[in-house]
């Protein structure tokens, strides 16, 4: 969809599951499951979104899904499934990986950054050969040397071979990383998690990361287990919110199960989404 300067499109690289009651944190399963029913292991169907933007030749992509390094094993518990993976999506756009000028990272979970590298001829390179990438200092340096309780979450292939080259860009809180484009820090999840601001011109757009990762998270004490600050995102997500509400923010969720963007607005206690089609 042509909004603003920007053609915008959320790409998919699948779907996996996760656990419900860590999407979910201290809400009951009774809640949760209504809405998100668990499978016979308790994991949850969610979607690995990213989002393109596409201006003149500059070729965007926030966030690249989970990848393809992986084994069977790997796959079977995260419950993958996916006909098309993040590349696939970009082939009938006419879009090959050399023409991606740019990669930004919300943070560097193995779930958001997979495809900044792959395997080619038995060797790990990156995916977006001809990409400036873009991740804040702060959350780097977590991956580069992740507390106990994270270590599990950061897969150094995503990021190694980057390292070598002149592409990979570390910043320094909040920064316009293009004209338009933001990554502006929020925490709460890691404590330098980001999600990305983008002015079109035509209004303004965000992409959620795992700020506020699927829509069934619009609810304030709806936590992932997972945010090492819940506090802080409890804080921060309904006066986020608010102001999506009365600046008519477009919001992108990153683990929406189908591709979901929308806006929000306030009936009674409850957050409604309206919502937009960005395929
Ligand atoms: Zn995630």
């Amino acid at each position: 969809m042509q909004i603003g300067s920007f053609n915008i499109t959320i790409v998919s690289d699948g779907q996996f599951r996760l656990d419900g009651g860590a999407m979910f944190g201290v809400v009951p399963k009774a809640l949760w499951n209504k809405l998100n029913p668990a499978d016979e292991q308790n994991r949850i169907l969610l979607g690995l979104n990213c989002l393109l933007l596409e201006r003149g030749n500059e070729k965007i992509l926030i966030d690249t899904g989970i990848g393809n390094k992986f084994d069977e094993k790997f796959a079977r518990m995260y419950g993958l499934k996916r006909d098309k993976t993040l590349l696939d999506q970009l082939v009938p756009k006419g879009i090959d990986r050399e023409d991606i000028t740019t990669v930004i990272m919300t943070h560097m979970h193995f779930d958001h950054i997979g495809w900044n590298t792959m395997i080619e001829n038995g060797e790990l390179v990156a995916t977006f050969p001809n990409a400036d990438y873009y991740v804040q200092e702060g959350e780097y340096c977590s991956a580069q040397n992740p507390d106990a309780r994270s270590r599990a979450s950061y897969i150094p292939e995503n990021w190694l071979p980057l390292l070598d080259t002149k592409k990979f860009h570390l910043l320094d809180g909040i920064t316009e990383v293009l004209p338009g484009i933001e990554s502006l820090v929020v925490g709460g999840h890691t404590a330098h998690n980001s999600i990305v601001k983008i002015n079109t011109g035509d209004g303004i757009i965000f992409f959620l990361g795992d700020f506020i990762p699927t829509p069934s998270h619009l609810k304030t004490p709806y936590i992932m287990g997972y945010d090492l600050f819940p506090l802080d995102v409890m804080d921060a997500k309904p006066k986020f919110l608010q102001q999506a509400a009365d600046e008519k923010w477009l919001l992108v969720f990153e683990h929406a199960a189908e591709p979901t963007a929308g806006y929000v607005s306030k009936d009674g206690k409850n957050w409604v989404l309206e919502n937009v089609n960005l395929q």
